[in-house]
């Protein structure tokens, strides 16, 4: 307690103290009829003073200890809370220190998406000054691609659900772009009405970068590989045919394993071939009228001894009014390849496969519905991610890399379309691909 806080509760210690010496003062000479003073009268012997005497000095005592108490109590509570005050002082201090100079940018977002209280390091990354970022809207430091989709995670985040780590590129004022990670965390409003969007900016130029070195290398790399896988594909055709002579049984079955083998690795060629151009950007799309019917058909044909290997049945339902779609039909067969694939490799032998193709309003719906393991629910979130493998395939020893549905799903976004997926793990599954007409 400090000395502003006890002077009070001396003034009134004292004060009642006088006023108790006082009173027992008078009960004293009442009772042994002492000379004290001037108070030496007859009254002051009679019965109604001694005991209007005890009452008095009895709850001025009782009021003392009562106002002692109270008083005590304040100043307590009082210095609580100016020690508590002072607490949340220093944490918001030190809270406001770390958050100006922490090596991470942040900075607020009203539900408006205008920008508030940058941090140092949001002000290094976007290349400005603080004056030049408040109040700014935020999607005006992104790459003209990111604004629309940033907006949108904006909204959903004041809206309350949080967004993390989608990959985007700001742009500097100098016209230097870089790539970060973003993640809005929806707060409490400190600005205006609603909720407001703490955002996380975390600079990852440089593993692009190194992603990009990474990804031209498995395109250079595959690319070499093709010439010479092609070279042996055309001689195992040539032996097979026996146009260098005649094999005899074991030779020829020798040169047909190496035949699968070698077609293994040009599919695997192809599917790195796929990923690299897509994840460079090279893809090319080449969109054209195509009837998906005759890309389903020519894919079943071609996956027929696959699933006719494994007596697997397969039911087709195609409409026969199909409009043409204006669609790259290259790649929109690798997405039918890779879905029936997928189907029969994951469903056993005799299992049911259905391939349906229909117009839904103005898209046509591509799905394949399987009676085959299914995939996991606490699995199916990674689906679509590069190298997913279920742990139900895995066990059951199914060859794959996991790239097949990371491609299906690149192509899909490229085409303008979309596709999704139920699966019940030891029931089967169903893809759904859908392309805008
Ligand atoms: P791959 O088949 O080469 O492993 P994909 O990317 O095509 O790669 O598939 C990824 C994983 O998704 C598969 O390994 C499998 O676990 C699961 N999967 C894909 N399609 C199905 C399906 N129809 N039924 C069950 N699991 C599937």
């Amino acid at each position: 307690m400090d000395n502003k806080n006890t002077t009070p509760l001396i003034i009134s210690g004292v004060f009642f103290a006088v006023l108790e010496s006082l009173i027992f003062t008078l009960w004293y000479k009442s009772n042994y009829n002492t000379t004290f003073f001037l108070l030496n009268q007859d009254w002051f012997n009679s019965n109604l003073f001694q005991y209007l005497t005890i009452v008095s000095a009895t709850t001025i005592l009782f009021l003392s200890m009562t106002i002692y108490l109270i008083l005590t109590r304040r100043f307590k509570v009082n210095a609580l809370a100016d020690k508590k005050l002072k607490g949340l002082l220093d944490s918001r201090e030190m809270f406001l220190k770390l958050y100006e100079s922490a090596p991470v940018a942040y900075l607020l977002v009203s539900p408006e998406g205008r920008v508030h209280f940058p941090n140092k390091a949001a002000l290094r990354l976007l290349g400005v000054k603080a004056n030049e970022l408040e109040k700014k809207p935020f999607v005006d430091f992104l790459d003209e691609s990111d604004r629309e989709h940033a907006q949108v995670l904006i909204g959903r985040a004041t809206g309350g659900s949080g967004v993390s780590d989608e990959e985007m590129q700001i742009v500097r004022p100098n016209g230097e772009k870089r790539w970060v990670l973003l993640s809005i965390f929806p707060l409490k409003a400190w600005i205006g009405k609603g909720k407001n969007g703490l955002i996380n900016l975390i600079d990852i130029t440089k593993q692009k970068k190194v992603d990009k070195v990474k990804t031209e290398f498995v395109s250079l790399a595959s690319h070499q590989l093709r010439t010479p896988l092609s070279a042996v594909k055309w001689y195992a055709e040539l032996l097979v045919q026996g146009d260098v002579g005649e094999l005899s049984p074991a030779q020829l079955r020798y040169v047909q394993k190496m035949q699968d083998g070698n077609e293994r690795m040009i599919e695997l060629v192809n599917t790195l071939l796929s990923v690299s151009r897509m994840e460079l950007g090279t893809l090319v799309v080449d969109k054209k009228k195509v009837e998906a019917r005759e890309i389903v058909s020519s894919v079943l044909e071609e996956l027929n001894s696959q699933i006719s290997e494994r007596k697997q049945k397969v039911t087709l339902n195609i409409d026969q009014n199909l409009p043409l779609i204006d669609t790259d039909s290259k790649l929109f067969r690798i997405v039918v390849q890779n879905l029936i694939s997928n189907a029969s490799k994951y469903t056993h032998p005799e299992g049911q496969i259905t391939v349906s193709l229909q117009k839904v309003q103005e898209n046509l719906v591509f799905a394949v519905v399987d009676t085959g393991i299914g995939i996991p629910a606490d699995e199916q979130e990674k689906v679509f991610t590069k190298f997913f493998r279920s742990s139900n395939a895995t066990k059951g020893s199914v060859d794959g890399v996991g790239l097949g549905l990371y491609i299906v799903k690149q192509v899909m976004e490229v085409l303008g379309g979309s596709v999704s997926f139920k699966s019940e793990e030891g029931s089967g599954t169903t893809f759904t691909a859908t392309l805008p007409i």
